[in-house]
């Protein structure tokens, strides 16, 4: 009989989760807790009942509201409880344009503006779109441009304003925390009727807005960004300004907002204002500005090329947008998060590709920076020890990155070789590094990576034998030259080189016990070119370009393209490597990262047509051009190097939730476990740690997965092997990648250590 102990506990490093997205929601405030749990459990009531039990919920709520009056200095006019402020803005611009509507009606001429700040919470432009829409109004709906320090444009401003009818500006900026001039704003709005709308969500507690002072119509305020829970919100409507209730029924809130008071969030909310009010519970403006400062300093010790997004001066003191060139917003996450640190990128990534954020495009930052922006924000309910240990964690994310290279670092001692793969936008580049004698070769070297490989390279201490592409490219010039101009004191004398970077007096490359060797395969292009990897234990790997890839063929509609040859260069290719080695693509549109040409020759008919014999040079040709024909962009927006016949499906199919691993490894207690968080991931802790020795466990980076593919696809075909990663994306991509090669027992942990409970698997596995 045989016991596993099952992945266990956390290391006490990740004990304290830093959370620094407070500008996304908060934790709720203890006091909140308990204000919410008395709302529920003791003063129950309904506020609308005129019984006791009752009337002690209206005390509650009156006293609430009479509180928030006071904190956002909005002695007069309406503050009315709502869900948070998506409703808030609905209902104020809901109110704003029924006016303009009653007035058109009533036949006066009405300003054809809507004006929002470019960059308002989405809550605010989509919601003049749907309204202006649904009311028939079909107003001009314009975002105020905003400058590099994303300031809205009040020359613009002032020139327009006359004919708006509605200017929404919001108070302080949610993902770069840029605070409005709205003094400046106001002052703009002179000579102006419209209505004003100022979205105070970030600014509460952290802002003073002087609601009466200024001529704001509308204010709109959310709980759950100031330690309340989720579901409460407030509107402010000044005093005289149009108003038209979103929801009507019960007559709740002086019929100004139906339905029966979500009193546990009114409570909590309470307990909230009146922290704002004692003083006591929360940081000053100067705490939070120091703690901001030793924040953004131990960023920048971390990542000392970053660049701030916005101008901290401008910004409220809990928020900093950065960018690191060289390094994505999904990288930084990656590493923030294993170190325990939640922070958020700054832009929407979709499944594809990093979007890079509409925020800070709308400042005009570069793409590069409003693709990889990082936020961190904190509130202001911190305290000293969190920020220090959030500085200590920080810097612990720089070291890892040091001790993997990936910023500039002092050299290392130990250069740790094998196959790297680099991925932009579908594209792969490879590393291929021989730790022994530190020499390497760089193949389909990517613009995006001149800099990142560069600092790699000199930190690693390899000399590079040759920068070399697989075929000329139909859509760009290769970045070869780049590359190699980039290290000029690494790259070794090989004499000439020819256009795809061979040396030209070499016949085979030699890295330590690394061989690499030519094979002609024009097709794609004319001089597209097969490298052969060899080792002592023989040909490991081919990296093939754009002529195989998974699910593709490469085009051959370019006009270096050579469509003749192509039928001819696979039958070579096949003879040469034969079924089963690895083929290495210069694309992988469906994170497959390698094939062979057995699976190929099952997912691509056309391919095993002519592998088979069943087509002569124009046959394959012709049919090939015609799969050709219309090729659209990729995902990414990119030229498609090839018509891709076999789509990467459903990866649900291939996931485990924790109890299932459970059950997985009762059945098959041979079962692999495999880490494939990069190194500075792995680095930085939260590992779950398999005691028993008879549970394998490896760690291999999903970047460097290439090579340790055909040890797991020769494994028994019953003997499952499990990946898990941070969050359950990238072991679905090994998972799936290893089930297409041919090993069916391949999953991924659902969820990955995000969702990781040890609870799930707690205690022994018998396995008797
Ligand atoms: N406005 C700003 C500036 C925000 O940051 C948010 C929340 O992300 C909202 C509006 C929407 O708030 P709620 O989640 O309460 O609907």
């Amino acid at each position: 009989m045989g016991t596993h102990a099952l992945p266990a506990t956390t290391p006490e490093s990740d004990a304290m989760e830093i959370y620094l997205d407070a500008n996304a929601t908060t934790p709720v405030l203890a006091q909140a807790r308990e204000a919410a749990l008395a709302a529920m459990a003791d003063d129950y009531g309904n506020p609308s009942s005129v019984h006791s039990t009752g009337l002690r919920a209206r005390s509650l709520i009156d006293d609430v509201r009479a509180r928030a009056r006071r904190v956002l200095g909005a002695s007069t006019g309406r503050l009315l409880f709502t869900s948070g402020a998506t409703e808030g803005i609905q209902t104020a611009v809901l109110s704003a344009l029924v006016a303009l509507r009653d007035r058109r009606d009533a036949g006066e001429a009405i300003p054809g503006l809507l004006l929002y700040g470019a960059t308002e919470h989405k809550a605010v432009p989509e919601s003049l779109r749907h309204w202006n829409a649904l009311l028939g109004l079909g107003l001009q709906v314009q975002a105020i441009p905003v400058g590099r320090d994303g300031r809205h444009d009040l020359a613009w401003l002032r020139e327009r304003a006359p004919r708006a009818g509605l200017v929404c500006t919001m108070a302080a900026n949610n993902e770069t925390g840029v605070v409005s001039d709205l003094d400046g704003i106001a002052q703009a709005l002179e000579d102006s009727g419209a209505l004003w709308l100022v979205d105070g969500v970030q600014a509460l507690g952290k802002l003073a807005l002087r609601l009466a002072e200024r001529r704001i119509a509308y204010a709109p305020f959310s709980g759950h960004k100031l330690y309340a829970p989720k579901g409460i919100g407030l509107l402010y409507v000044r005093e005289g300004a149009p108003f038209t209730p979103l929801m009507a029924g019960g007559g709740q809130e002086s019929a100004q907002r139906s339905g029966t008071e979500n009193m546990a969030g009114v409570a909590a909310l309470g307990a909230v204002l009146a922290a704002l009010e004692d003083g006591g519970t929360f940081a000053d403006a100067a705490t939070l500005q120091a703690w901001r400062d030793r924040l953004a300093a131990a960023l920048v010790e971390a990542f000392p090329a970053l660049e701030f997004n916005a101008p901290p001066a401008l910004c409220l003191p809990t928020t900093l947008n950065f960018s690191v060139p060289g390094l994505g917003s999904k990288l930084l996450l990656d590493l923030f998060d294993a170190a325990g640190v939640r922070v958020s990128g700054g832009s929407a990534c979709s499944a594809a590709k990093a979007r890079p954020s509409d925020v800070l495009e709308a400042m005009g930052l570069p793409d590069w920076q409003a693709a990889s922006a990082v936020r961190l924000s904190f509130g202001p309910a911190a305290d000293d020890a969190f920020i220090a240990e959030a500085c200590e964690r920080i810097r612990a994310c720089g070291r890892s990155l040091r001790e993997s290279c990936l910023v500039p670092s002092e050299p290392k001692a130990l250069p740790p070789g094998g196959l790297t793969r680099f991925v932009v936008d579908g594209a792969c580049c490879y590393l291929l590094a021989d730790a022994a004698s530190r020499r390497c070769v760089v193949i389909d070297p990517l613009p995006e990576l001149t800099t990142r490989l560069a600092d790699l390279l000199r930190c690693q201490r390899y000399t590079v034998a040759a920068v070399l592409d697989t075929h000329s490219h139909g859509d760009h010039a290769s970045s070869a030259g780049e590359l190699r101009a980039a290290l000029p004191e690494l790259m070794e004398d090989v004499g000439t080189i020819d256009a795809l970077g061979w040396p030209r007096e070499v016949h085979q490359l030699t890295l330590g016990t690394l061989l690499l060797a030519r094979l002609a395969v024009p097709g794609h292009t004319l001089d597209s070119t097969a490298y052969l990897l060899r080792d002592a234990q023989g040909l490991r790997a081919a990296f093939v370009g754009d002529t195989v890839m998974p699910g593709a063929l490469g085009r051959s509609d370019f006009a270096q393209s050579a469509p003749l040859s192509f039928g001819t260069s696979l039958l070579e290719l096949a003879r040469v490597v034969g079924s089963g080695t690895l083929l290495l693509p210069g694309h992988d549109y469906d994170d497959r990262f390698a094939s062979t040409l057995a699976t190929e020759r099952r997912a691509q008919p056309l391919l095993a047509r002519v592998l088979g014999g069943g087509l002569d040079a124009a046959g394959f040709a012709a049919a090939k051009a015609e799969l050709e024909r219309d090729l659209g962009l990729t995902r990414y927006q990119t030229l498609a190097c090839g018509a891709r016949v076999d789509i990467r499906g459903d990866q649900a199919t291939q996931e485990l939730t924790a109890a299932q691993l459970r059950q997985l490894l009762l059945a098959h207690p041979d079962l692999l476990l495999v880490d494939v968080r990069e190194p500075y991931e792995q680095r930085l802790g939260q590992t779950p740690e398999l005691a028993a020795p008879r549970v394998r466990h490896q760690a291999i980076a999903l970047s460097q997965l290439l090579l340790a593919l055909p040890e797991w696809l020769a494994l028994p075909a019953p003997t499952p092997v499990v990946f898990f990663c941070r969050s359950g994306n990238r072991s679905a991509q090994a998972a799936e990648a290893v089930r297409r090669l041919g090993h069916d027992q391949a999953w991924s942990l659902a969820g990955g250590l995000a969702l990781w409970r040890p609870e799930a698997m707690a205690g022994e596995v018998s396995t008797a």
